[in-house]
């Protein structure tokens, strides 16, 4: 095995009441498992094991679509689980804080844009906000896509993502992902978008 499920560094139950133990314990155990599994199968298959992660999303388009599908869901998970985290939410400070209100504004214009993506991605995808040429963005993507591939419409580095695939929140929420969206910024991890920013 290449890649393996991370560990959450939270318990299943932290994210409550926003986001439920039950829904967060399959997301992780199945569905982000399967995501895993399938990817090493597909990187097997095309022989491209070696290959960085950052590298294959590069040119994803030249591979098959299952490395592209389980690529994104390995990716995007882990990438998920560490925007959030307990006793999060607010707002972001120091220089983050300050690029959010250069490119959009204010933070609730921030909040707004991003949250509005969320609720009009058609079917499944994600949300982002992105580093792109010293700009931050909001980006969304269909299905497992991320910023990272050849093939996304808004490329650039990732720096916060949410993800809006009905599984996502489908057991709290049923059809109202506008309310999930609404906790979702209660979860928010601020500290690590911080340092996602900082190192870009
Ligand atoms: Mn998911």
């Amino acid at each position: 095995m290449t890649y393996e499920l991370p560990k959450l560094p939270y318990a299943y139950d932290s994210l409550e009441p926003y986001i439920d133990a039950k829904t967060m314990e399959i997301h992780h155990s199945k569905h982000h498992a399967a995501y895993t599994e399938k990817f090493n199968a597909a990187i097997k298959d095309a022989k491209i094991e070696e290959t960085p992660i950052e590298y294959i999303f590069k040119r994803v388009s030249k591979y098959p679509a299952a490395v592209r599908n389980n690529g994104g869901g390995y990716y995007n998970h882990n990438f998920y689980w560490l925007s959030m985290g307990p006793k999060a939410g607010g707002e972001p400070s120091g220089k983050l804080l300050e690029a959010i209100k250069k490119d959009f504004g204010s933070f609730d214009k921030f909040k707004e844009e991003f949250s509005a993506a969320g609720l009009n991605r058609f079917g499944s995808g994600w949300t982002w906000l992105i580093s792109s040429g010293g700009k931050l963005k909001v980006a969304s993507t269909p299905n497992q896509d991320n910023p990272l591939m050849d093939i996304a419409e808004a490329k650039g580095t990732p720096l916060l993502c949410m993800d809006v695939w009905e599984h996502a929140y489908y057991l709290k929420y049923q059809n109202k992902r506008a309310d999930y969206i609404a906790n979702f910024w209660n979860v928010i991890n601020w500290k690590e978008v911080e340092n996602r920013l900082a190192k870009d």
